[in-house]
């Protein structure tokens, strides 16, 4: 029998009532996540397609929800972001991350994702201060990812903490980059150190035209900038032989690697150039 309106509203009412309580429900447990060690990072590393030298890892958070598992951050991300609570995770992520990476070989960086909110923050320069300071990391081998949602809201003030940052020695990457909002405009007047050309654009580059029209047009701005260009999501060969003919510097994906524990614990540590 067909379920008359008043049912389906009310099905449709039950289940908002229940994503909100699910929400509500991981925004709260979120409070506990980092001081009950829930909290985790993987890397993945990010390779130079002219030398095939590794250049830098990615650090890529992971929650162990107690009983629901592992939740991605796509997930809890947004949450911790409404809630505030990002601030709190942004801090030990980016204290981890540097911890980790003093342990590597000087030459590989830590790439760490800097959400908006953070990016805003008025205490985030203090914050990295401290955090370098004390893991005593040098400062070039730190490199922020921020997407350009970060920048639009109030583009001064952007402009103002980027220049703080960038005074410290830190680089900062535009990750995402050719979604959303991205502009000319927003390249031109941010001293980026990088450009990360989205992975929906290489997951389509070998049959879209489209998609590799504006891959190959990324990869020109970035040329007359004189900003590096790295591709991420490379999962194949055909795609990283389509990368090499346009030209792009650096290059991420599950083909190079997953993320995966930090490196110092696996095999790669040192691993031979791959090219
Ligand atoms: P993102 O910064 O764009 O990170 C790239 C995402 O693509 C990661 O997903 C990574 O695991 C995945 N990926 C890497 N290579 C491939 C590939 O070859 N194919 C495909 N299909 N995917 C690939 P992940 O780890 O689930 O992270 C999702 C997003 O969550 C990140 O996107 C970033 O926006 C956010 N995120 C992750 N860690 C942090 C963090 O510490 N702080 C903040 N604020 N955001 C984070
Ligand atoms: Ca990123
Ligand atoms: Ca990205
Ligand atoms: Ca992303």
């Amino acid at each position: 029998a067909k379920a008359t309106l008043g049912e389906n509203l009310c099905f449709f009412q039950h289940g908002m009532d229940e994503t909100a309580r699910q929400r509500r429900q991981l925004a709260a447990d979120l409070r506990h996540a980092v001081d009950r060690g829930e909290l985790s990072l993987l890397y993945q590393p990010q390779r130079s397609l002219h030398t095939g030298q590794l250049s830098a890892y990615e650090a890529l958070l992971r929650w162990h929800h107690p009983t629901r598992g592992l939740v991605p951050p796509d997930d809890f991300i947004p949450i911790a972001e409404e809630n505030g609570e990002i601030i709190r995770i942004g801090e030990w992520v980016l204290r981890e991350a540097c911890r980790e990476a003093r342990k590597w070989q000087s030459t590989i960086k830590i790439a760490v994702n800097l959400s908006p909110v953070q990016f805003l923050q008025p205490g985030l320069v203090e914050t990295l201060r401290e955090i370098l300071v004390e893991t005593g990391l040098s400062p070039s081998r730190l490199e922020l990812e921020i997407t350009e949602t970060a920048i639009i809201s109030d583009k001064l003030r952007a402009l103002h903490c980027l220049r703080q940052i960038k005074s410290m020695g830190v680089s900062v990457a535009i990750d995402d980059f050719g979604t959303g909002y991205s502009s000319l405009d927003t390249l031109h007047s941010f001293p980026f150190d990088k450009i990360k050309i989205d992975k929906s654009f290489m997951s389509r580059a070998e049959h879209s035209n489209q998609a590799r029209a504006i891959i190959r047009a990324v990869l020109a701005l970035g040329r007359s900038l004189q900003i590096p260009v790295l591709a991420e999501g490379v999962e194949t060969e055909k795609q990283l032989a389509v990368l090499r003919d346009e030209g792009c510097d650096e290059a991420q994906g599950y083909l190079f690697g997953r993320p995966a524990a930090p490196p110092r614990e696996r095999e790669d540590a040192s691993e031979p150039a791959r090219t």
